[in-house]
């Protein structure tokens, strides 16, 4: 690399924008989640809604990024992609939540028959860890059932108790909100899912399947919430006055030749002529290659950022491909414009005989 420097992101300038960039994300994650959850009640798109929440966190990070100047593009990702997994994992966080209020209505209830036998009302600690309990219980796939009873109504009142034919049970040690949430989760995954069209009965689905199901969404709904966050990081900005490069465009086009090999090669090694070749564009000329140009908003002095871009014609119409992203120095890119204009000029010149002959009179 000789003319074309990578962009190299600043950096942090103020540490205090990470835990802001992180609540941020955290909280759209939070709130796109919960909506995700509320349109799932009624139908669930497969990949489209994982990845639009993952766009969601994504358009939001990248905004705090922008506005902050995270210039940082590992901390952009890992903010994007927490705030992602927030978003994905709000289905389940609420289904716990829902779950634990259901079972937490029943233990209530069986509490009080326990009251009329045993005398002893549970407290609303013992009903938690009942329920805690109860979740590990299903999530390990237990099914004895007489058993899982008895320690519940053993928790229940605090103290060893007989249920049925058993033998006395004590209650059995607190497991603690994570076991259990990891019970709940374990508990989702083995009643599987179903995957089909809206409308229809659908294909049942495995725990293993929907494991890899759960998966492939989180990564695709994190992943794409880090990507754009960390694209919003690596936009290049101006080292002396601190602002983003403005996102206004200007274009040159450099030749017909829309490959690397004959236009990036030459603009890295500084080989002007070859450059502006081309120039000016045979009438029809359908592909090219220009240079896409950025600037700092406030100074002059600031390498131009340029993507060495090629402009090809098919079917769908004009497509473009950045060939090759970088930073150029600003006097070199001068006088790619200058000899381009010239070039131009020249062919202009040449083209209209009959003023130069007048003039030339
Ligand atoms: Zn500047």
């Amino acid at each position: 690399m000789k003319h074309l420097k990578p962009v190299v992101p600043a950096g942090l300038e103020e540490p205090g924008d990470v835990p802001l960039l992180l609540g941020a994300c955290l909280v759209i994650g939070a709130l796109v989640g919960a909506i995700g959850w509320g349109i799932g009640q009624f139908i669930w798109l497969l990949i489209i809604f994982p990845m639009a929440m993952g766009f969601g966190v994504g358009i939001a990070g990248g905004a705090v990024v922008k506005n902050r100047r995270v210039r940082a593009p590992l901390v952009a990702m890992a903010c994007a992609f927490l705030g992602g997994v927030v978003a994905w994992s709000m289905d389940i966080n609420i289904g716990y939540v829902q779950m634990r209020g259901a079972i937490t209505d029943d233990l209530t209830a069986y509490g009080e028959t326990l009251q009329a036998d045993t005398g002893v009302t549970p407290t609303p600690d013992a009903i938690a860890m009942a329920t805690d309990h109860l979740l590990v219980a299903w999530g390990a796939g237990r099914d004895d059932d007489a058993l899982v009873d008895a320690e519940i109504a053993a928790i229940l009142i605090q103290a060893p108790i007989t249920v049925g034919e058993l033998p006395e049970t004590a209650p059995p040690p607190p497991v603690g909100k994570l076991a259990s949430f990891e019970g709940f989760v374990r508990f989702r995954l083995s009643l599987g899912t179903s995957i089909g069209q809206v409308g229809q009965d659908g294909t049942p689905v495995g725990p293993t399947g929907t494991l890899a199901l759960w998966i492939v969404e989180l990564l695709l709904c994190a992943g794409l919430a880090a990507f754009m966050a960390r694209e919003a990081a690596m936009q290049p900005s101006c080292r002396a006055c601190k602002e983003w490069y403005s996102d206004e465009v200007f274009a040159t086009v450099l030749g017909v030749a829309p490959r690397a090999s004959t236009f990036v090669e030459p603009l890295d090694r500084g080989e002007i002529p070859t450059l502006v070749e081309g120039l000016p564009l045979p009438p029809g000329t359908a592909n090219f290659s220009a240079l896409m140009a950025r600037h700092c908003p406030k100074c002059d002095d600031a390498p131009v950022y340029v993507e060495a871009t090629a402009f090809t014609q098919s079917k769908k119409g004009t497509e473009n491909k950045a060939l090759k992203r970088g930073l150029l120095d600003h006097r070199y890119y001068a006088e790619i414009l200058e000899a381009a204009a010239a070039k131009e000029a020249a062919a202009a010149e040449a083209s209209e005989p009959g003023d130069r002959e007048a003039s030339l009179g």
